[in-house]
């Protein structure tokens, strides 16, 4: 298991964030948050794929006056985004949101700040200052460009605001979209301030590129022991990104998921793998026990991967094998492998389906 470094330990209704705390998964809705029946059939969609953490924009009244009635219909903690606008973090907090992602330093007036600094503190709401490499104030960027420099001195300045009013459930974010700039970021962050740290490579991209790009990013800083939340921002469906964020994890072995093993394919496969293992891994994303399960299309690497597997499937002509506990279980129609392999899972494993 890679050591982390330790961080300050939050609590964002009731889920722990830093410390010794897991890595937790965040993602964001894509609903305008006034939208209450399509944002919260998004978060339960998010939330049943491993979301551990929502946020939600706020740009107006109207949005900021739907929390209340989402948070009561969601099992999640629910994150109010504001940007600036302190009259909108103040109605956030009345609705009861578990964490406000917003930058006291924009807020403006100093009374304002406090006002909105003293209603979290009382409700023990947690405040994310969210740094961003396209948002850096005009100064910094004159003296440092867009570098790690610039964002850490841009977050420093917001925490040294909360830190004044002896407010510390702090998180931190310094999202670039050039993966070494956030790479440095946050390892300088790390160095500089105990808040947890949330990661993220921001505006990543389209699925294949956004996904690509937060795994280097986000995995090289959780291999170093660096990040206590994380977030894969996508250019797609938001429950991508959760799918996206389980695998890093589970790359990293910092979490124990579904794995699915799968072949490549090729000149002796006698099924359609790909086909094949896209169908199961997107039906594995809902067992809610870890386990793996091997996908492959022929017996020349199927039975020794199978054997080292929970679950697994070897194709052969226009027929496979299904594998239970490494052993072959029974020979099925290639167009019942998949329901046949979930029938297994379901008959060994109930309480994962
Ligand atoms: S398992 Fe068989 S089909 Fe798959 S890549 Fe290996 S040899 Fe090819």
């Amino acid at each position: 298991m890679i050591p982390r470094k330790k961080t300050r330990q939050v609590t964002i209704g009731g889920v722990s964030v830093g410390g010794d705390a897991p890595v937790r998964i965040q993602s964001m809705t894509t609903t305008h948050t006034r939208d209450v029946e399509a944002t919260v059939d998004q978060i339960q969609q998010l939330a049943e794929l491993g979301c551990e953490l929502v946020r939600v924009a706020c740009p107006t009244e109207e949005d900021a006056r739907a929390l209340g009635q989402i948070k009561s219909r969601i099992k999640i903690p629910l994150i109010a985004d504001i940007h600036f606008n302190y009259r909108l973090a103040l109605i956030a907090l009345d609705e009861g949101i578990d964490k406000l992602r917003l930058n006291p330093g924009n807020i403006g007036k100093k009374e304002r700040v406090v006002e909105v600094v003293e209603k979290a503190k009382s409700r023990a709401v947690p405040i994310r200052i969210g740094v961003n490499g396209g948002s850096l104030e005009k100064d910094l960027m004159e003296k440092y460009g867009p570098t790690a420099e610039a964002l850490v001195e841009s977050a420093r300045r917001h925490v040294a605001i909360l830190e004044e009013l002896n407010f510390e459930d702090i998180i931190i974010s310094l999202k670039a979209s050039d993966v070494p700039t956030m790479i440095a970021a946050y390892r300088l962050a790390s160095e500089t301030f105990p808040y947890p740290l949330h990661l993220g490579v921001t505006e990543a991209g389209t699925l294949l590129r956004g996904s690509i790009y937060s795994a280097i990013g986000i995995g090289t800083l959780l291999q170093e022991g660096i990040g206590d939340t994380i977030r894969v921002s996508l250019t797609a469906e938001s429950v991508e990104e959760i799918k996206v964020a389980k695998m890093i994890l589970e790359a990293l072995e910092l979490r124990r998921g579904v794995r699915v093993i799968s072949c490549p394919s090729c000149g002796r496969a006698e099924v359609d793998v790909f086909k094949l293992a896209e169908e199961i891994e997107g039906r594995a994303m809902k067992l809610k026990e870890p386990m793996t399960i091997s996908v492959l299309g022929c017996v020349v690497n199927g039975p020794g991967e199978a054997h080292e597997s929970d679950f697994g499937v070897t194709g052969g002509k226009e027929k496979g094998m299904i594998y239970v506990d490494g052993k072959q279980h029974r020979v099925v129609d290639e167009d019942k492998l998949v329901d046949s392999l979930f029938e297994e899972i379901k008959n060994k494993r109930p309480s994962a389906v």
